[in-house]
């Protein structure tokens, strides 16, 4: 049995904070690891500008809910669901991915969640696991299934180095080069023939 796993920002829809912050307006929060690596620092700072805003759960959810999905993401995830069991594994939020999965209807999703008080005032984070997307691929092999993945970042490669077939999509051309070993593709009638033929490659295994 054969699950593919897919990342979710970056390939299925937009970078959520990113979008956020233009949305809002709130320049600050455009911060990523690439600025600021430690990642604790990197939320706290995030939580603090949304208080500092006064954007409570509710306000997010509806900022976040004028996003929509890339063009072409809902079919795809639509045609992959009809012939494996899809399992997306992100990084990002369930509060904050809620607005964007009811447009992909409800795909299975593994991330993290936020903290949120009686008020909405969002007080904290809980990450479920460190190296969460790679601890579940080895989870699914000991439950007997294959795994092929597909993500387009760093965050992504354990994922793709423990799957039996790991690709690349839309992912920037640094990551490319630094992981030849995975297939890149960057358009969703690529990444179908790509999960076709790993499907056939990894049977063979
Ligand atoms: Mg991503």
């Amino acid at each position: 049995m054969e699950l593919a796993c897919l990342d979710l920002e970056g390939v299925l829809v937009p970078e959520i904070w990113i979008e956020f912050a233009e949305k809002t307006g709130i320049d600050e929060l455009r911060a990523t690891t690439r600025d600021i690596p430690d990642y604790d620092v990197l939320m706290k700072q995030r939580l603090a500008l949304l208080d500092q805003h006064g954007l409570k759960i509710d306000d997010i959810q509806a900022v976040i809910a004028t996003l929509e999905p890339l063009p072409g993401a809902k079919d795809f995830l639509d045609w992959l669901r009809e012939r494996f069991q899809v399992i997306i594994l992100s990084d990002t939020f369930y509060e904050f991915s809620q607005p964007l999965m009811r447009q992909l209807a409800w795909p299975t999703l593994f991330c993290h969640r936020l903290i949120c008080d009686e008020d909405g005032r969002v007080v904290d984070y809980k990450l479920r696991q460190p190296d969460p997307k790679r601890a579940s691929v080895k989870a699914f092999h000991s439950l007997n299934y294959r795994v092929i993945a597909a993500g387009d970042s760093y965050n992504d490669t354990t994922m793709l180095s423990e799957a039996e077939v790991g690709i690349l999509f839309h992912a920037p051309q640094n990551v490319i080069d630094e992981f030849p070993q995975f297939e890149a593709v960057h358009e969703f009638d690529d990444l179908k023939r790509a999960f076709i033929a790993a499907s056939e490659r990894s049977l063979s295994l």
